[in-house]
């Protein structure tokens, strides 16, 4: 029987800082994504990819804020749904010349993922993702008392608009993937965190101005669809203790309570690798593996040689 595994590939893997956001740019750095994922799936794996789309989305919010006078702005689930659209085109292209290449006969199917969140998470209390452009103080007053949206200074940069980034409860599509698994199909799926929708009183969706953590969607896409080991793949090779320090050290295998004391003991940092080990924590304690390497290291640390994991 083939295994399943959840890969979530960081922001690096689509574009680097410092990088113009040209279509070459991004299918040149896809290029080693897609590599990985046709070394994984000849191993045997039944593979699902989710993605982030931060620079993505935020170059479509500008692409807005420059047009707005003359194409109205979307909101903010229709643009996580465009940038689903063209990560995912870009991927399944690369990821099919792979395989392609591999004269593999698997193939790839992009699907867009609607995540709903609950209207009652506390995130809705304390909207505190900045998104999008920068804004002067006055623009940013005018467009608080215009839109009711939450602006805040963003280090010295400027003024941007801040959304709540609450827990996915569902993924659409789930059985769909799980179809399309048991059919040798790669599913790229959940990009960006997932397009945030809710249910309103009469049980209908809708979508909702919020952003979804891609780590937390990633997760939660490896609970459902019954993964055995959920990767996230990023810049560092390994997770670190003392991280940037001189007594820095790397971890490799861990235990769910050897994870937990790092944790409480505050070594990984609050916007990055914070919610990357609580979601590997929770997810080992399925009993299941979880895996935090780097992207070029993904097939490596599938067979143990590379990378850190959280075993339950
Ligand atoms: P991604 O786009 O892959 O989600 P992030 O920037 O959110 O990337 O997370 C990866 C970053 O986490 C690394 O580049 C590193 O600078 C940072 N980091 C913070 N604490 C640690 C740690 N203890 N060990 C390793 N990396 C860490
Ligand atoms: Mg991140």
């Amino acid at each position: 029987m083939a295994k399943r595994v959840v890969l979530a590939l960081g922001g690096n893997a689509i574009l680097r800082p410092q990088q113009e956001a040209t279509v070459e740019v991004q299918l040149e750095n896809i290029k080693t994504s897609a590599e990985q994922v046709a070394r994984i799936e000849a191993l045997n794996y039944e593979v699902v990819l989710t993605h982030g789309n931060g620079p993505q989305v935020g170059n479509i919010l500008l692409q807005n804020e420059l047009a707005k006078d003359e194409v109205p702005p979307f909101p903010l689930d229709v643009c996580n749904a465009e940038s689903q659209g063209f990560i995912g085109y870009m991927l399944e292209q690369s990821i099919k010349n792979c395989l392609h290449k591999n004269d593999s006969t698997s193939n790839v199917v992009t699907l867009l993922t609607q995540v709903e969140v609950d209207r009652k998470d506390e995130a809705f209390n304390n909207p505190n993702k900045p998104i999008g452009v920068f804004f002067t103080k006055e623009e940013a007053e005018q467009l608080e008392k215009e839109k009711g949206w939450t602006m805040m200074e963003d280090a010295g940069r400027g003024y941007r608009r801040c959304v709540a980034s609450p827990h996915p409860q569902m993924i659409h599509g789930v059985d769909a993937m799980a179809h399309l698994l048991s059919q040798n199909i790669i599913v790229i799926a959940g990009g960006g965190g997932g397009i945030p929708v809710a249910r309103d009183q009469e049980g209908n969706l809708n979508g909702v101005e919020a952003v979804i953590d891609k780590d937390r969607t990633g997760k939660k896409l490896a609970e459902l669809v019954d993964a055995d080991v959920f990767m996230m793949l990023t810049d560092v090779p390994n997770v670190y203790i003392h991280y940037g320090k001189p007594d820095q050290k790397k971890l490799e295998e861990l235990s769910i309570e050897e994870a937990q004391r790092y944790m409480d003991e505050g070594h990984f940092a609050d916007g990055s690798m914070g919610p990357k080990m609580q979601s590997a924590i929770d997810f080992a304690k399925k009993g299941r593996t979880a895996i935090i390497c780097a992207l070029d290291e993904a097939d490596l640390a599938l067979q143990g040689k590379a990378g850190t994991r959280i075993v339950g």
